[in-house]
């Protein structure tokens, strides 16, 4: 059985729920016992149907039908990592989600299709594990992507150089990945040979909620196998009534030895359409640092006088591929934002048109 502590629980989700608790703020029970809502972790998350985990164990959950319908996006549906309040319906394991609590930081992406949809893949994570594989596939320009990704959650990216084993110039490659890197902790691993997952199993630490990342067959399944061992709980497996249902391609959450908890995500940690807004100044932050010394503010780093950024390709002080990927998210970004922005006309619109409609049934009214 788990505490909410040990699922992660802490300050941020308690002050949320503090206006709920009529007795005392320090204790979560309180808040339960007064309102019949108890703190829930959402553990494993299969098309709106879900397993959450609290002090009092596992139970299969719902959302009210209300809220499917009135939600204006995916994200305001829970999602894997989620806190939520539920009301545990009596004499079942099975709660109904109540109330979903606000996120500290959340991987999400694009969902394509026309509508620009964000949908969270894990929520409330701590780091990310963004992994490579240390051999001829290393692709430097895919690290710098989901380096950006990964700092636009809000959570500490943690970059995995996997399959160590392979690697015929480590050092070099190394060189290469820190040149991208700017300020990422870098662990080097094997799934394999087991170099390295002591590090990993270190800066897993206890109370935090970490996710793993990266392109296909770079070893993210092995190395989460790896850790887990033969301790790998899967929350299914757990649930009080044993009735193990073992899923491997739901999202769900699973605990590593040292405490911490792993959302794992089969199928969805490679790249797509993923948000990296803010998180690409600090991806590039050597670029931006140079782009601040600029002598115009809106340079654009082509032709203009003064150009820090040209300045330092030709100094041979920045790689020109790095500039080029930047441009090239920064493009995409922006096509990004752009759909974002059309459907944020788009409802307004809609909005617009029912306020419309209601004044001309009250005039209707008033005309009576
Ligand atoms: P995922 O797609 O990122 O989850 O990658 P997998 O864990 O499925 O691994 C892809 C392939 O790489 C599998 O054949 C693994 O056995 C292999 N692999 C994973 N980690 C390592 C490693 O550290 N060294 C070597 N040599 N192979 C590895
Ligand atoms: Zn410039």
């Amino acid at each position: 059985m788990f505490s909410l502590e040990d699922l992660g629980w802490g300050p941020f989700f308690r002050e949320q729920t503090a206006q709920l608790n009529t007795e005392d703020p320090s204790t979560t029970a309180i808040v339960a016992l007064g309102t019949g809502f108890y703190p829930m972790r959402v553990a494993e998350e299969q098309r709106s149907v879900y397993v959450l985990w609290g002090e009092a164990g596992a139970f299969d959950a719902t959302l009210p039908g209300r809220w499917l319908h009135e939600a204006e996006g995916r994200d305001q549906l829970p999602a894997v990592g989620d806190w939520v309040l539920a009301r545990p319906l009596p004499g079942e394991d099975r709660a109904v989600i109540e109330q979903l609590l606000g996120r500290r930081t959340a991987l999400s992406r694009k969902a394509a299709g026309v509508r620009t949809n964000e949908q969270i893949i894990a929520a409330n994570v701590d780091l990310i594990f963004v992994v490579a594989s240390l051999n001829r596939e290393l692709n430097l320009r895919r690290i710098e992507r989901y380096l950006a990704v990964a700092w636009e959650t809000g959570a500490t990216p943690v970059l995995v150089l996997n399959k160590a084993d392979l690697a015929e110039d480590g050092d070099a490659l190394l060189r290469e990945v820190h040149d991208v890197a700017p300020g990422v902790e870098a662990i080097e691993t094997s799934a394999v040979t087991g170099e390295g997952i002591e590090a990993l199993n270190i800066a897993l630490k206890y109370g935090q909620t970490a996710v793993f990342i990266g392109s296909s067959g770079v070893g993210k399944s092995s190395l989460v196998n790896r850790l887990l061992g033969n301790e790998a709980q899967a929350v299914s497996h757990i649930r009080s009534d044993d009735k193990g249902r073992h899923t491997t391609t739901s999202r769900q959450m699973l605990v590593a030895p040292g405490g911490a908890v792993i959302i794992d995500t089969p199928g969805i940690r490679e790249l797509q359409l993923w948000d990296a807004g803010e998180g690409l100044g600090q991806a590039f932050s050597e670029v931006e640092t140079l782009a601040a010394g600029c002598a115009f503010r809106d340079c654009t780093h082509t032709s203009e006088p003064g150009c820090a950024i040209m300045g330092a390709l030709r100094a041979g002080e920045l790689d020109r591929r790095r500039l080029e990927s930047y441009r090239k998210l920064e493009r995409e970004q922006q096509f990004i934002e752009s759909k974002k922005d059309d459907r944020l006309r788009s409802e307004q619109k809609k909005k617009w048109k029912q306020i419309h409609v209601d004044n001309r049934r009250r005039m209707k009214m008033r005309g009576r």
